[in-house]
């Protein structure tokens, strides 16, 4: 791979040592970050990036990316609606071909936003041909991803509501054995688990067996409105002893006090998708209670099927809901306002937190010599961009998708100049292909539906 210099940018390394350099340079070498300083001079290929701000790339701790295809076909969907408008809708109806088209246009739409590491949380595999569809399709993106096995999803009955049928150990140990032999690849695995209240407890004990008896991690939703807070799930899987520090919990709107103590002091992680939670009624993004409990929440997309698929919007969604939140609270009680969150804080939530979430923070999330180059270019000059006061400011509250110029991952350089270089192209053909057959099945389902 050789060596490549990131030449005179703004870098905010988000590294807790380094912060923030104003004009410096980054070595990288065979993929990995040398040096971050100014004025380093090396043979290398040289990336000029002044004129840029230069951050980590976003880490993106939960999305089912198996959605892409049925992009924005849920706008005014509650949590409720959602179960019933897609996962007892579209997700029975998806076949390989359809999880390797919306797989390769989602990962291509991450990397084209900065996001350089996605966790794929995948409840899709109605047969072994899904996973293999999907891990497919992540590898020729090149993106950093943690595939996160899932159930099956041919019913929500099934599936969702006191489910008696546990994600297969078989073929999850041959998608492990497959793909994930090593892992210093860009890929790993963890283990997508419904949890209690979805699922029998002796299912539910089964999954998470499974997860440790491969020593992989475990990630589930819980605590959000209706549904999953009513269950009590921290409480109840610790009723069961199996709360762990290799445990992601997505949401967690509604947790106790208790519960938070629990997933704090068991060395749980968290990930919070504000958008989703404040559009759809899981609850508040408790961004600042999972910091109050000394944890270090991370943010997730989680459905483009309702909302948008890039960090900006999680960021803005988190940081506007968080201070509206607290604020309102420090005004009640007419004292000024202490302890709210700032745009670094964001920065570093949406960057460093996720890489601790998706176990991957040796690797990536800070530009930190010894870690893997996962590098996003910001262009400063953009008319919504230019004049930079507070480069951490820019990054978090001025700059959109559109002032992505270039993405490193893994050293690779996968988007220059604003352009992705893969085809969007093809991706884009396969998901409306996918589209097209997913809306064809559907009719052919309502009309024998109707037809009985
Ligand atoms: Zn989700």
């Amino acid at each position: 791979m050789g060596r490549s210099l990131v030449r005179g940018g703004h870098v905010l390394t988000v590294d807790p040592q380094l912060g923030e350099l104003p004009r410096a340079d980054i070595l990288i070498e065979d993929g990995t970050i040398v040096a971050v300083q100014p004025d380093i001079s090396a043979d290398a290929e040289i990336i000029d990036a002044s004129g840029f701000i230069v951050i980590p790339g976003f880490v993106d701790t939960h999305r089912h990316t198996w959605e892409a295809a049925i992009r924005g076909c849920a706008p005014n969907a509650t949590l409720d609606d959602y179960f019933v408008e897609v996962l007892d809708t579209f997700a029975p109806l998806y076949e390989p071909e359809d999880v390797y088209a919306s797989n390769l246009a989602g990962a291509l739409e991450c990397v084209n936003a900065g996001i350089t590491t996605l966790v794929d949380w995948s409840h899709i595999n109605n047969t072994p041909e899904h996973p293999d569809a999907a891990i497919k399709a992540l590898q020729e993106t090149g993106i950093r991803a943690q595939y996160a096995y899932g159930s099956a999803n041919t019913s929500l009955a099934t599936y969702w509501f006191d489910s008696e049928i546990a994600i297969p150990g078989d073929d999850v140990r041959r998608v492990r054995e497959t793909y994930f032999n090593s892992d210093n690849g860009l890929l790993t695995m963890a283990l997508a688990t419904r949890g209690t209240g979805w699922c029998k407890n002796d299912v539910v004990r089964s999954e998470w067996g499974l997860a440790r008896e491969l020593g992989i991690p475990i990630t589930l939703h819980a605590g959000m409105g209706r549904m999953a807070g009513r269950f009590g799930m921290v409480n109840q899987l610790n009723d069961l002893g199996l709360l762990g520090p290799d445990t992601t919990y997505i949401h967690c709107c509604y947790f106790s006090d208790d519960e938070w103590r629990l997933v704090a002091d068991t060395g749980g992680t968290v990930s919070i998708a504000p958008q989703v939670e404040l559009q759809m009624g899981h609850g508040w993004a408790p961004v600042v209670k999972a910091r109050e409990f000394g944890l270090r929440p991370s943010l997730s997309v989680d459905v483009v099927t309702t909302v948008p698929g890039d960090m900006f919007t999680q960021i803005r969604a988190a940081f506007g809901s968080e201070r509206a939140r607290v604020l309102s609270v420090f005004w009640e009680r007419n004292v000024p306002a202490e302890g709210l969150l700032t745009a670094a804080d964001m920065l570093e939530i949406a960057t460093l937190n996720g890489a601790h979430v998706a176990g991957l923070e040796a690797k990536t999330g800070s530009i930190t010599p010894g870690k893997r180059a996962d590098l996003v270019l910001l262009d400063a000059t953009a008319i919504n961009m230019t004049p930079i006061h507070d480069a951490a400011a820019a990054a978090t509250l001025c700059a959109d998708v559109s002032n992505v110029d270039t993405v490193m991952v893994d050293g690779v350089v996968r988007k220059r100049g604003g352009k992705l270089l893969a085809d969007a192209a093809r991706a884009g053909a396969l998901v409306e292909e996918s589209r097209d057959r997913l809306l064809s099945r559907l009719r052919e389902k309502q009309a024998q539906t109707a037809a009985a």
